[in-house]
This record gives structure tokens, sequence and C-alpha cells, in this order.
């Protein structure tokens, strides 16, 4: 009857649906496939595949599974069943629906309203006044009431830094239409891809304009890998993927269970991000550092900026404003020291240093794929270009005991892996080296290469004499500093065979190749960090080796140095204001805050802030 069947009405998701590869249709991650179809018509124990309807079920994830335990590789797929569709279709489906069972994990009836949209009909929604809810824990996430009052001044809203945070943080407060001014000390991408191009082939390192400033920030000469800890199906994660699709991202980065962009789908990205943030009347400025800041009574009113007048002049002015959203990421180091002069609270946090270590590709593949490796074909088969994520626990007494310092557990991790890329210069000042990964789309380069870091603590920073707010700044810039001399200067890379490395020795006369582009040299890495990092790194390599046979060969080559794996401080602020604890005015937004760590994380801290701003300036009220 009605009541029971309305029991049934909305959406089901299916969980954990595997495809054999055979079966799979290929890259077409959208498709419901004759074999995912199967898979359904079994969970529901409806007989004939062929009559269920696909336009009833779209595919929500899709992930390769080659686990070893596996007796085949498999794609594996979430699916949502919209029940009405279904029924009105095919109406002989009701005897199987109505007897499905939920259960967490595997069947799930999903209520409507867990898919957001992007965060144009986010706001869009907010302006109308209706309530979106989390479904999680019932709390309206974004809005509730807009302000009515149109007669009053629109706020005067400075972004610095056009990372995600503050990309984010300006398309929102410019969508609740604030008078925004999004400055940025690097340039525009397609100038910027210029600098990038000239310091890889002529060796020109442009200070203000490079892998880590410009548009796009950090993440835009990345791997563009799409994946968070901060849980990917949060209405935030979705709105934040839904808005690049939006503006141009494919739609599959919505269902890949894990989506990347790489370099060249994120420049055109980052075009029509700006187009769209210029169409709602924002004020972009490139080439524009803001060098201080202009605080009164223990209020932020505006912004010193240096505008670069020509190559060789920089143009110094005031520009006042309500409030300033600083989304300048962790390599802005001058930013933390005015901040630092101006008596701003910054908290000294935990994060990890290591070396980058670079395998051929197909070695890679075939340790994850055996004999399957073949079908990776360059980015271009069916399965995706391998990657990997080892992480080890070391007690502290498997550290290096003559030193107090060994006397704490640690981790060490495998961090950002980029399957099919390149290691990336990232230093920002020529006496400092360090280094990333970045990968085109294809991710169809020769090498495979990730950081493996090393948990370090305020206790680290102490025992080389660092203290004080930037201590951790003074830690990195201390190994950045030797790994550049290691290299010799002229960006080249200090190297070092994993098996030397193990062995604290050199063979000169064979290292191996390398993508980075500038140069390797060979050097006795194991003495760059203290012993009991470097002992937390043998130890832990030889650990993955055991997870993953053949990552200690001969092949494999450390890289030197990998020092900004997340920002070395917090700059502290309220909770639901988002606004600093010592300026009002002030908002500390993203990875160079310490409130995010990767594109993704750090896009959504700027939505918030975005939201937690506008909310300041009654241009809506509700929750954040
Ligand atoms: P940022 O992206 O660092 O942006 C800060 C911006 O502020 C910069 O553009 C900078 O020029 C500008 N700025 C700084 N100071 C000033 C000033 N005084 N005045 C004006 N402007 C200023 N993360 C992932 O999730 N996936 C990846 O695959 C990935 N790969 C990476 C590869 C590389 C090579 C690098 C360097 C990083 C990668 N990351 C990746 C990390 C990711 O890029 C960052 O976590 C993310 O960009 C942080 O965003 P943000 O907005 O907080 O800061």
């Amino acid at each position: 009857d009605s009541k029971e069947k309305s029991k049934f009405e909305g959406t089901w998701r299916l969980f954990k649906l595997a495809v054999p590869l055979d079966q799979d249709p290929g890259k077409d991650f959208l498709e419901v496939s004759d074999g995912l179809l199967q898979e359904i018509a079994n969970v529901l124990k409806f007989p004939v595949a062929s009559l269920l309807p696909r336009e009833a079920f779209t595919v929500v994830r899709k992930s390769f599974d080659a686990r070893k335990k596996l007796k085949e590789p498999k794609f594996v797929h979430t699916v949502d069943m919209d029940v009405q569709k279904l029924l009105s279709v095919e109406p002989r489906c009701w005897d199987f629906i109505s007897r499905l069972e939920p259960r967490v994990g595997l069947v799930e009836c999903v209520h409507d309203g867990r898919d957001f949209g992007d965060l144009t009909s986010i706001i869009g929604q907010c302006k109308e006044n209706k309530d979106i809810l989390n479904e999680e824990n019932g709390r309206s996430i974004f809005s509730t009431e807009l302000h009515r009052n149109q007669a009053i001044r629109k706020p005067k809203i400075a972004v610095v830094g056009s990372g995600p945070s503050g990309l984010f943080a300006a398309l929102v407060l410019a969508e609740f239409g604030a008078d925004v001014t999004l400055i940025e000390r690097g340039q525009p991408v397609e100038k910027r891809g210029r600098d990038i191009g000239a310091l890889v082939v002529r060796r020109i390192l442009e200070l203000e304009s490079n892998f880590c400033f410009g548009e796009g920030g950090a993440g835009t000469w990345s791997d563009g890998k799409l994946v968070t800890r901060i849980g990917r199906n949060s209405g935030s994660v979705l709105a934040v993927m839904r808005t690049l699709v939006q503006l141009g991202a494919p739609k599959q980065i919505l269902i890949d269970g894990k989506p990347h962009l790489g370099t060249d789908r994120l420049v055109p990205l980052l075009r029509n991000f700006r187009q769209h943030l210029q169409d709602l009347g924002v004020t972009i400025k490139f080439g524009t550092r803001v060098d201080d800041l202009v605080i009164k009574d223990g209020h932020a009113l505006g912004v010193m900026i240096s505008e670069s007048a020509d190559k060789f002049h920089l143009r110094s002015q005031k520009m006042e404003c309500d409030a300033v959203v600083l989304a300048v990421g962790h390599s802005a180091r001058d930013v933390y020291e005015m901040l630092l002069a101006h008596n701003v609270e910054l908290v000294p946090k935990d994060f990890a240093v290591g070396l980058r270590i670079e395998h051929p590709q197909e070695l890679i593949n075939s340790i994850q794929y055996a004999e399957l490796a073949s079908e990776v074909c360059h980015g271009r088969g069916k399965i995706p270009v391998a990657d990997y994520k080892v992480a080890n626990y070391i007690e502290k007494e498997n550290l290096y005991e003559a030193s107090n310092l060994g006397a704490a557990n640690r981790s060490c991790y495998s961090f950002c892996m980029c399957p099919g890329g390149q290691v990336v210069l990232t230093s920002t000042n020529p006496s400092e080296m360090c280094i990333n990964g970045m990968s085109f789309s294809r991710r169809a380069s020769r090498w495979a290469n990730a950081a493996v870091v090393v948990t370090v603590t305020t206790k680290d920073f102490e025992a080389l004499n660092y203290n004080g707010p930037l201590a951790g700044v003074e830690f990195q810039r201390e190994f950045e500093r030797q790994a550049a001399m290691m290299g010799g200067g002229n960006f080249i890379v200090p190297v070092q065979k994993v098996t030397d490395f193990l062995e604290n020795k050199l063979s000169v006369t064979s290292v191996p190749p390398s993508s980075y582009r500038l140069g390797v040299k060979a050097a006795n890495l194991h003495q760059l960090f203290p012993i009991h990092i470097t002992e937390a790194l043998k130890h832990s390599l030889v650990t993955f080796d055991k997870e993953l046979p053949g990552f200690i060969c001969n092949e494999a080559l450390l890289h030197g140095v990998e020092t900004r794996t997340s920002s070395p401080i917090q700059i502290p602020r309220n909770i639901d204001s988002y606004e600093n604890t010592s300026v009002k005015g002030l908002y500390p937004v993203g990875e160079g805050a310490g409130y995010a760590g990767g594109i993704i994380s750090a896009a959504v801290d700027g939505m918030h802030a975005g939201f937690a701003v506008a909310k300041k300036f009654s241009l809506f009220h509700g929750n954040v």
C-alpha cells in the first residue's frame, strides 16, 4: 500500500558493488555498465538485470581496487537508486525493493538534502531564506535568513592570497554582495607559467612568481590531488567539488575514489575562476604584495600594499578596508614576521620533515599490480597509474638511544604522492632548497615520487636552539639551507640512493636518473637531519619495503629536502567567528594559518571563513 511504499521513497545508496576489470567499460566514470547493472540486480535479488532501467541509477563513487588479497582486481562502485524512477519504469521491482534491508555501509536510505549543489546555488538558496540542513546532525550548516536591509554600505573586504582558501573566501563574499579586493603577490596563471618556464629552463627564480606564489596558490603547478581527510561526503567538500566542476573541472572528480586534476586542468580552471570573480565585481590585484596591516586600537583597518610599477620599482600605498582575510599559505614567512611585529599571537605547531623518494613509475605499477601493470599504458589504460600510501609508527625504543632527542615516539609516512609526475623546486629564496611534486592529468611521466616525512615537534626545534613563535620556520630554514649547500647552488638538488642512505655511504659514480629538471648531485643526505630523524626514516623505509616489496632498490632515489608539509605555525582565531584572537577584523584562513592541509581542505576553510565574515557584516544570518 501507499504507506508501505512511502517508506521506500527517495534515494537508496548501494555500496561496494564490485565489477571485475574485464567487465568494466573503461574510463567513463558515469556509465552504468552491464556488469554494474548485474551487481545491482544481485543486491536487489532481481532476476533479470537487463530489465532494470539504467536511468534510475547514478554512480556516485568509483574506485579501482587491486589489493593483493583479492582474487581479481575490481572497480568498486557506490550507486544511488532513485526508487520512484525505478518503479515508474519497472513496477515489478516493487516486490524486490520492499524486501530491501538497510545495512550500514551496504544499503542505506539517503535522505533528501545530502547534496547541497555548488556554492553559487547554496548561496542562492541562502538568499531565498531556505534552510540547508546537514543531515548528519540536523543543524543548519549554511544559512537561514538573508539580511534584507539593502541600505547598508557594502563592506569592503581585502582577501590576501589567491590560493584555494583565498579564492573560495572571495567567492562567498562576492556572492553575498561584499566589495571584495583579492590581492595576490604573484602573477596570473599565464604569466606565472612563463616564470615557471624560465625557472625550469634558465634557472631564473622570480621571487614573487614561482611554484608557491601566484594565481591559484601553491596547488596550481601541482599534482592536483583532490583527496582530503576532512570527510569526502560532507556538504562542505561536495560544495567545493561541485563549484570546481561548475568552473570547468571534469565531472569525474565527483565520482572518482581518488580524484585529481593535474596542472594542465588546473590552469584553465583558474582562468574561469578569475573571470567568474570579476563578473561578480571582485577587483583582482596581481603582482601586489601585502607588506603590513593597518591596525588601530586592536582593529585591522586596512593593508599596506606594494604594487610593481615596473620590473624594478614598487609603489607602496595604503588600502583601507573593513576586514582582512589572510590566506597567504605557509611559504609567506615575511607575513609571519610582520604579524609578530604587531604582537599577533603565533603558536608553533608540529609538522613533518623528510625527503622525497622517486622510483620509476613502471616499478610502482608492477609492485602494486603485478602482471596487470602493463594495462596502465602511461595513463591511457583502463586502470589508474599506480600510487601508494604507507605509514609507520616508531616506538622511541627503536630510535637512536644515545641522544635524548630520540626519546619520542614518531610517525613516518608517505605524503603528497605523485604518480606519473616530476619533482619540482618550491623554494621562494635561492639560498633555500625545498622540493615537492607535480603532474599532468594523464600522469604519463616515467616517474613516481612521494615525500617520506617524519613528525617533528617544538622539542625538536628547541633541541637546535630555535625557540619562540617562529621556531618551526627557523627549523625548516636550517635544513633548506643545508640542502641548498649540499646541492652546491644553482638550484641543484642533493640526492642519494636509498640503498646508500641506509648504509650511510655515497656511490658517487652512479646516481640514477631523476625527473628533476635543474640537475641533481650525489650527497650525504643521511647527514642532513638530526640522527633520530634519519633513524626514523631508515626504520620506516625498511618497513615500507616489506609492504611494497621492491620499494628499496637500486633505482630509488632520495631528494632533499621536504620541509613544507604543513604550516609550522597556527594563527589563532575564534572557533565560530573565524576572527583572529589578537586583532579584530583579521581572519586568518587556510594552510598558512594552520587550519588546512591540501587544496580541498584549504578551499573549505576559505569558504567557511567567507560565510563567517559575511555573517559578521550582516550579509546573512544563520549558522555557518
Ligand atoms: P596557498 O595555496 O599557499 O596560497 C597562498 C597565496 O597567497 C599564494 O598564491 C601567495 O602568492 C599569496 N601570498 C602570500 N603572501 C602574500 C602577500 N604578502 N601578499 C599577497 N599575496 C600573498 N595539495 C593537495 O591537496 N593536492 C596536491 O596534489 C598537492 N600538490 C602540491 C604540489 C606542490 C608543488 C605544492 C607546493 C603544494 C601541493 N599541495 C597539494 C598543497 C596545496 O597546494 C596547499 O595545501 C594549498 O594550496 C593551500 O592553500 P592556501 O590557499 O591555504 O595557500
